[in-house]
This record gives structure tokens, C-alpha cells and sequence, in this order.
């Protein structure tokens, strides 16, 4: 009976499907980008207006009145520290001619030392010396001495000239004698002036807000368009097209999110050629042994059954195609043990010179048979520490590899380089070498050179598996290869800490 697939892609897709729908409800409830930098901007234009109008249109007057008031203590006071200079006179004058004010100065008897008047009959301080004896200002002498205080301030309001007047009244000592000054100064009303400033800053508020919705709008543009076009990149890519290009030009972040974006792609791309090519190799794998097998096992039911010579030359067919498949298949599974974290290195300290003359011991039969030369180039005997069957795995395959891919010399080379703290292994052979633009890729899972028949060799699952391991131990390794000249496979392992003889061979648990 043949099954659909379309179950199991529906199954696959619903909580996908489901998890898009949710996401997609969730981004209908949010405003776009431009949006919000249209809202932002606005709200900051609006802030500058508000202390702009307030500075300017109701804080004005009183700033002003401050000012004024502080610029005539400040001027009179300049005359007392004056009072004993001989320019005092011209000085005063030129100052309430600047200030535009009235100052008095008297000893303790209240005779006068000093009058300057720069606003005429306005003075309410000299109105009062003539034609009311000073009274006014006698007052103000009786407070500040009453009150203690250094100096009165005072505002009024002065009918003459409609306007608001401040008056000072101080007491000072210069040589042996107490003297008291007397300042009186209009606060101009600046009610014309604040008129006109508010009236500029309807002007003012009406460009800006015109303004700013011009430049929002052109930097909303300026920030979003690379975003959308980088969404709308990605929707094509989420649907399935790995060759689409991530592109946003504008500003530092937008590009540097579309690299990172085209090299999520480029590793998306590869995981799923990838993907696409180990069920394409696992599926041939399996298949050719598996052919085999089924047209061998009928090739002795139905013709060598009862040939006892080709019956066992069929069967030793099978067997060696079965082996193929459960190497495979166990390759298959280590690769993912390794991968997944799940298998655990079991560490000792152990001679690596040993080792390696115990695995070249295997490939006697094959250096006899086959006449391929291999040496072995030792160095001082070291110790390292290290799962001693993975790092004979590694070996095997660099050497199960050079043997290979070694040319027709058959030369096979292993060296020894004892480094400070490491031990550096290298299997080179002088075979068809891998060629530049392929060195990256070869430790690669399913990797296999171009000019391998599949048939023959390997699994392209060997440098994986090696590769896994040495990182599992924290061991560098790597590939020099010059096409036509050979290749050298290394790796570096880690020296074994020095112990006492009888600590050594203790396990450690990775
Ligand atoms: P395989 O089982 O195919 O050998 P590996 O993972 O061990 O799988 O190797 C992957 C590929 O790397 C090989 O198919 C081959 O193309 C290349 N390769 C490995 N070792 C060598 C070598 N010594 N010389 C040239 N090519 C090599």
C-alpha cells in the first residue's frame, strides 16, 4: 500500500502555521517604525515649544524685573565702593544716567553728600526732599536701622509714570562717619517687547511643526525603507528561496544587520544542502550494499545454491556488504553521538609514540602486500592525555585517507614534532593533494572529493567524525594540501601533565 505524505507535512506545518498566525496578530497591534519616530519627534518639537513659550512669554517680565532690580543694587552699591574716590561725582553721574536713576547719599546728620537725579521731576525720592522735607525717605532710613537689615528693597507702583518703580535704600561706613544711599530707578515695562517676541513665536511654532513633519517623514523613510526591505527579503527567504540577497544601505546598523542576516542565510543555505545531500548519500549508501545484498542472496537461491565455491564467494559478498552498511550506519550514529554531546571521552596519560607503532603494526599485511611505504618519523617519546581509542581513530582515518588518496609512489609519511606543552602528529602523503577553495570544506560532514567513486571509498563521514573528537579535546588540527603534491593532516595533542609513576594510567572522566 503506498503512503501519502501529505499527513505528516500537514502535522509538520500546523504548529508552525500556528506560531506565523500568533506572531502575525501580535504585529497588527503594533504601530509601524515610522510611526513612532513621527510621535517622538513630535513630542520633542512640542517640548521646546512649551519652554520656549514659557522663557520667553511668561517668564519674561519676571526675569526682566529680576535683572533690573539686581542691575540698580548693583549700581548703586558700585558707588559706595567709589565713595572716597575723587571722580565719585562723575562717576555717579554716569551711572544714573546709564541706569537712568535716582541716587541719594547722606552722612548720619542727613545732611547731603551726594545727589545725582537722571529722571527729573519723575523722582519720587527728590519730589519728596522738596516738597515734603524728605519724609519718605527719612522712613526708609528709620526701617533699615529698626529692622537691622543691610539694605530695603522696594517695588511701587508710580502713578506719574505708570510703571513700576524700585527703590534701594543702604547704610555704610567710610572713615569715621555712617552714611546712608538712597536709589530710586523705573522697571520699564517691556509689554511691547513680549508682544512682539510672541508673536514670533507663532511664527516660530507653526515653521517648526511644519518643519519637523517634513523631516520626520524623510527620516522615518530614511530609517524604515531599508527595514522593509530587508522584511520583505526575508519573507522570501522564509518561503524557501536561499539565493535571495540581504541588502540595506543607509546607515552602520541596517548593513551590518544584513550581513549578519546573509550569513545566517549562507549557513541555512549550507545546512540544508546539507540536509538535502546526506539523504541523498545516506539513501545511496544504503541503497548500493543493500542491492547487493538482495542480488546476491537471490544469485544463491536461485543459481550457486548448490555450488559450494560460489556459495561461499556470494556469501562472503554479503557479509562484506552488511559490514559496509553497519559501518555506516555506525558512523552515522557516532557522528551524532559526538555531535549531540552525549558521549563522554574517557581520558588517560599515555605514550603516543606507542601508540602510533601500535596502529602501524596493523598495515604490516598492507605494506607487504601492496607495497605502500610507510614511515614513521619519531621524536622524543612523550606522554599525552587523551581518549586513547579516539585519538586511534583519528589516526586511522589519516592514514586509512592517505592511503587512499596517496599517489602511485605510495609514500606515507608520519612525523612527530614535540612542541612545548604539545605534541604535534602529522600524516602526509604525496598523493593527488585537495585542491585550495576545498580546504575549508573537507572536514565537513559528507564532504567527498569530486574524483571519489563512492563504491570504493569512504563515507565522507571520517574527518566529521575526527574533527569532533579533536575538538572534544581541545586539540588544534588542520590541512595543508598543495594539488598534485600531497596533503599533511595534523593535529596538536595535549602533553600530560608530569605525575608520579604510579598516578599515571588513572582515568579521567571528560
Ligand atoms: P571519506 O570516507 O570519503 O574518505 P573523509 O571524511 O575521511 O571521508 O574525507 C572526506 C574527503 O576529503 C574525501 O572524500 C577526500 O576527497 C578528501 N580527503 C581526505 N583525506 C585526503 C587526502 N589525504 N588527500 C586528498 N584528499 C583527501
Amino acid at each position: 500500500m503506498k503512503r501519502s505524505l501529505k499527513p505528516t507535512e500537514g502535522a509538520e506545518s500546523a504548529p508552525e502555521n500556528g506560531t506565523s498566525a500568533k506572531n502575525r496578530k501580535k504585529q497588527k497591534q503594533k504601530q509601524p517604525l515610522k510611526h513612532y519616530v513621527w510621535l517622538y519627534f513630535m513630542v520633542m518639537i512640542l517640548c521646546i515649544l512649551v519652554l520656549l513659550w514659557l522663557f520667553q512669554y511668561f517668564f519674561l517680565p519676571r526675569y526682566y524685573r529680576a535683572a533690573k532690580i539686581r542691575e540698580v543694587i548693583a549700581a548703586a552699591d558700585s558707588l559706595i565702593n567709589k565713595f572716597t574716590s575723587d571722580d565719585l561725582h562723575e562717576y555717579a553721574r554716569q551711572v544714573t544716567f546709564n541706569q537712568n536713576m535716582y541716587v541719594l547719599i547722606t552722612d548720619n546728620d542727613g545732611h547731603d553728600v551726594l545727589i545725582e537725579n537722571n529722571m527729573g521731576d519723575y523722582s519720587f525720592f527728590s519730589e519728596d526732599k522738596n516738597s515734603n522735607f524728605g519724609k519718605t525717605i527719612y522712613q526708609f532710613r528709620q526701617q533699615l536701622d529698626e529692622e537691622e537689615n543691610s539694605y530695603i528693597t522696594k517695588i511701587a507702583r508710580s502713578d506719574d509714570f505708570d510703571r513700576d518703580e524700585i527703590f534701594y535704600c543702604t547704610a555704610f561706613t567710610s572713615g569715621d562717619g555712617k552714611y546712608y544711599l538712597y536709589a530710586e530707578a523705573p522697571i520699564e515695562p517691556i509689554d511691547s517687547t513680549v508682544n512682539i517676541i510672541r508673536e514670533q513665536l507663532i511664527y516660530i511654532s507653526v515653521i517648526l511643526f511644519e518643519l519637523a513633519f517634513i523631516v520626520t517623514v524623510l527620516i522615518s523613510r530614511r530609517i524604515s525603507s531599508p527595514i522593509e526591505d530587508l522584511t520583505e527579503t526575508a519573507k522570501e527567504f522564509g518561503e524557501g528561496d536561499y539565493d535571495v540577497e540581504f541588502k540595506a544601505e543607509g546607515y552602520k546598523e541596517i548593513e551590518e544587520l544584513s550581513i549578519v542576516l546573509d550569513d545566517a542565510r549562507n549557513e541555512v543555505k549550507k545546512v540544508t544542502d546539507l540536509k538535502k545531500e546526506l539523504i541523498a548519500n545516506v539513501s545511496h549508501d544504503l541503497r548500493t550494499p543493500l542491492t547487493m545484498v538482495k542480488a546476491y542472496a537471490e544469485m544463491i537461491r536461485d543459481l550457486s545454491g548448490d555450488n559450494p565455491e560460489k556459495r561461499e564467494k556470494h556469501c562472503q559478498i554479503i557479509i562484506d556488504e552488511a559490514d559496509r552498511l553497519s559501518g555506516l550506519v555506525n558512523s552515522i550514529l557516532e557522528l551524532s553521538k559526538l555531535e549531540s554531546g552525549s558521549q563522554q571521552l574517557t581520558k588517560t596519560s599515555y605514550s603516543i609514540n606507542e601508540q602510533i607503532e601500535d596502529v602501524l603494526k596493523r598495515y604490516t599485511l598492507m605494506i607487504e602486500k601492496d607495497g605502500y611505504d610507510i614511515s614513521y618519523d619519531p621524536d622524543d617519546d612523550r606522554s599525552i592525555c587523551a581518549d586513547r581509542e579516539k585519538i586511534g581513530q583519528v589516526l586511522y582515518n589519516f592514514i586509512n585517507n592517505a592511503i587512499n588518496y596517496t599517489g602511485d609512489e605510495k609514500h606515507i609519511k608520519i612525523r612527530q614534532i614535540n612542541k612545548p606543552g604539545a605534541v604535534r602528529i602529522e600524516v602526509i602523503d604525496n598523493g593527488q593533494g585537495i585542491p585550495k577553495d576545498k580546504l575549508s570544506e573537507v572536514f565537513d560532514r559528507y564532504y567527498r572529493g569530486g574524483k571519489v567513486k563512492r563504491e570504493t571509498v569512504g563515507t565522507g563521514l571520517g574527518l566529521s567524525i575526527c574533527q569532533e573528537i579533536l575538538k572534544k579535546h581541545g586539540f588544534a588540527f588542520g590541512v595543508q594540501s598543495e594539488e598534485g603534491k600531497g596533503s599533511t593532516f595534523w593535529f596538536e595533542a595535549k602533553e600530560a601533565p608530569s605525575q608520579p609513576e604510579a598516578k599515571k594510567n588513572t582515568q579521567t572522566k571528560q
